[in-house]
């Protein structure tokens, strides 16, 4: 990485450091954003961790002593800190929108720095300094690269590395991914060494399932899976009718699409999840299918060739119908 220097003078000269990522947090958001948070400790300095919304519940675990100041419930004091800041990282996004609206306008109307470090495609141009790798298979992973052509290595620790390691496990599915590399293994063996139990990092992520998340997921795939074999496409979808009847919590339905995915013959998945007035997908291919085109012509939304998203703003049968009547264009 050959802007590492370069970033880890701006961070020993900054006065206020903000770590930002992408709304609806994953593994990698919040894997690379501790990951830097405590490498910059490490160098003596301190951050704050802002991100959009909260940090879902099965990775919550990796916080530990940090705190993560979500913009949905501190609107002002997120603001302000973004105000008040003079280096911020925008972290695993690609465009101030993935901040959601208003963080957006915040972000792009401060005052400060800002440096991305980003692994999604056709990045906009909105920072000051630019570290896109879209061969990478996580941003976590560019996080060790940072610490690596820094120079500073023999910093790295457990606790700089697990959640390093949780973002790059979470981000190619536990290292199955066409984006995982050599060097991505290479990466796992260097935070084992310093330390880190991967083990642990597997069972406090997966192994933490609560009933009602278990038992929305089985609901979703035997009540609420359609298999249209001439396309290979499997769509499932979920209500908030139905959320709330399992008592849903945010990231109980995360990685559900990659299940539909999994079944035999099918090439593209698609998850349509009714979000008030709007429908969030989650697409997902194993084909020659590129979803990111669909959901980029077609949603307000975009991704990676095997993994997209995006949002419509009509019902969720309606969102539905409109997904199937496009499928004779795209196959
Ligand atoms: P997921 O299905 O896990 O929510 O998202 C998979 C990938 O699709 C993400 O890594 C991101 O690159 C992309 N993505 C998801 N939702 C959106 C969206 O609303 N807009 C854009 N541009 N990309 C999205
Ligand atoms: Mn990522």
């Amino acid at each position: 990485m050959k802007e590492a220097n370069k970033i880890i003078e701006l961070i020993q000269n900054a006065k206020n450091i903000i770590i930002t990522s992408h709304k609806s947090p994953d593994g990698d958001s919040i894997g690379s954003s501790l990951g830097l948070y405590r490498f910059i400790q490490i160098l003596g300095k301190s951050s704050e961790i802002c991100h959009p919304d909260p940090c879902p519940n099965f990775i919550e675990w990796a916080k530990e002593d940090a705190v993560i100041v979500d913009f949905e419930e501190n609107e002002s004091a997120v603001t302000d800190k973004m105000q008040a800041a003079d280096l911020i990282f925008c972290l695993d996004y690609n465009g101030a929108n993935r901040l959601g609206k208003a963080m957006g306008e915040v972000l792009t109307s401060c005052k400060a720095i800002k440096v991305m470090i980003d692994h999604h495609l056709n990045p906009d141009d909105f920072v000051d300094l630019s570290v896109s790798e879209p061969l990478v298979c996580s941003t976590a992973q560019l996080i060790y690269e940072l610490v690596d052509a820094s120079g500073n290595l023999h910093l790295m620790n457990a606790r700089i590395g697990a959640p390093i390691y949780l973002g790059i496990m979470t981000d190619t599915g536990s290292f199955r991914f066409s984006s995982v590399t050599a060097r991505t293994h290479e990466i796992i063996a260097g935070l084992i060494n310093a330390g880190v139990d991967h083990t642990a990092v597997h069972q406090d992520t997966f192994d933490n399932n609560r009933l009602d998340k278990l038992k929305l997921r089985g609901h979703i795939i035997s009540e609420r899976l359609e298999i249209l074999t001439e396309y290979k496409v499997a769509i499932i979808s979920v209500t908030e009718h139905i959320m709330e009847s399992f008592n849903y919590i945010k990231g109980d339905t995360e990685g559900l699409v990659n299940l539909a995915l999994s079944i035999e013959g099918v090439e593209v998945a698609a998850f349509f999840t009714e979000k008030g007035n709007d429908v969030k997908m989650s697409f997902r291919s194993k084909g020659e299918l590129a979803v990111n085109v669909i959901a980029n012509e077609n949603f307000d939304g975009g991704g990676h060739k095997y993994a997209a998203g995006g949002i419509n703003h009509d019902t969720i049968e309606n969102t539905i119908a409109k997904f199937k009547l496009l499928l004779p264009k795209y196959f």
